[in-house]
């Protein structure tokens, strides 16, 4: 049986998240929200998901510039895996400052920056995208002449190490502060006041930002405050995605000649106008009640979507290989589905009801998928006449439910 071990992943993040959560009310520094950790890491259960679909391509792109473009003969040694890590860690500083700085870049890396916590469920807090654009820069790894099976077991270890820098409970590291990336280090990069913006960019070593000129000490008079300058007030899990994106192009639409229109893509986040975020939002976000702590209903029905989903996740990771195209696409849709539904749960939509029944409907399929039969197309058939009928009787049921005051 051939099972993919890294799907164990899960589980462990899972664990250190416990007991980071359990130090957090000991302690009674309490630096988990609710509404942000579910946002978290649902961010990352789309991010692992697709990742599925996205890692072989990865591969297949490094092999391809390394048979083509290589310019040297790299051979594998000690010294050349060294090598390989100062270089990745160099390229990674460089990516990371440039998905600050420009704007098309940074539509991929805000999400990373919007949650106000500071914890290790941000570190899951990474959207393909991102991961997308940084590919782009690893290329240039295959293209110095380092072998992709090399580059890739790098990559897999020198990304596990980020996650351990998200945390607020491992204080100092002495004299390591001074080389490595550290937990204060990585909090100040996450903080949105004037005096930290824009610092400390570096993934393992911290030497790229002195060297650079990005290092900032952490200053113990200054009150760290967490996510983005200009707060996003919404968990909705589309908002997150896409917002900034919607800013870029709106911006675009209304520049005037190349140099402006030049500039909202690949200018900096300052260079846009604000005026059209408050467009967008007047827009998009109505009615965010996000401020209103979600009520116990709430939190029950997000936190088993977000169980359920992060299960299934686990299971098509694991059995990645017995899985068909088909079969997968329908995991995912599910998925996917949960995790728009539990964002739109929190910032109190109407409009989870088309999701609900939507899921419902798409389980039902499955359900047909693997046991085609009378029996279970009828359910289906029946099952979407019963959403269609009773459609407004639906909603009000999981509008009082969900939302009601007097249920919390
Ligand atoms: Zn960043
Ligand atoms: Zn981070």
């Amino acid at each position: 049986m051939h099972l993919n071990f890294l799907a164990f992943a899960i589980p462990l993040f899972l664990f250190f998240i416990a007991c980071e959560y359990l130090y957090s009310k000991r302690s009674g520094k309490n630096f988990f929200q609710y509404a942000e950790s579910v946002a978290n890491i649902n961010v990352g259960i789309a991010e692992r998901l697709l990742d599925l679909f996205t890692t072989g391509l990865f591969f297949y792109f490094f092999t391809y510039v390394y048979k083509n473009f290589a310019l040297f003969d790299i051979k594998e040694n000690f010294l050349v895996w060294v090598l390989l890590f100062l270089v990745t860690d160099f390229i990674w500083y460089w990516y990371h400052r440039l998905a600050h700085e420009i704007n098309a870049f940074w539509a991929a890396h805000v999400v990373h920056h919007q949650s106000e916590d500071f914890n290790y469920t941000v570190s899951a807090r990474i959207t393909v995208f991102q991961a997308v654009i940084r590919s782009l820069f690893w290329a240039v790894l295959p293209l110095l002449g380092f072998p992709p099976l090399m580059i890739s077991i790098l990559l897999l270890v020198h990304g596990i190490y980020p996650f351990f820098i998200h945390t607020q409970a491992l204080g100092k590291w002495g004299w390591f502060e001074k080389i490595l990336v550290t937990p204060t280090h990585h909090g100040i990069h996450h903080a949105s006041n004037p005096e930290y913006l824009d610092k400390n960019y570096g993934d393992v070593l911290i030497i790229w930002d002195k060297l650079f000129g990005t290092f900032v000490e952490e200053n113990k008079n200054i009150k760290i405050t967490y996510g983005l300058t200009k707060p996003l007030e919404s968990h909705s899990f589309l908002w997150q995605h896409f917002h900034f994106v919607l800013e870029i192009l709106l911006n675009f639409y209304h520049a005037k000649g190349f140099k402006q229109k030049w500039r909202t893509l690949f200018g900096k986040p300052d260079d846009l106008d604000s005026r059209y975020r408050d467009i967008l939002e007047r827009k998009f976000l109505r009615h965010r009640r996000t401020k209103e702590t979600p009520t116990k209903a709430m939190r029950y029905y997000v936190s088993i979507q977000t169980g359920i989903s992060l299960l299934v996740l686990f299971i098509v990771l694991l059995f990645e290989q017995y899985f068909s195209a088909k079969s997968l696409t329908l995991f995912s849709l599910f998925i996917i589905i949960s995790l728009i539904n539990c964002g739109a749960i929190l910032d109190q939509r109407r409009w989870i009801s088309y999701l609900e029944i939507a899921r419902v409907c798409l389980v039902l399929f499955i359900l047909y998928y693997y046991q085609p039969s009378s029996y279970t197309a009828t359910l289906f058939v029946s099952t979407i006449m019963i959403g269609i009928i009773y459609f407004s009787d639906i909603q009000r049921f999981y509008t009082r439910i969900l939302y009601s005051r007097s249920e919390s």
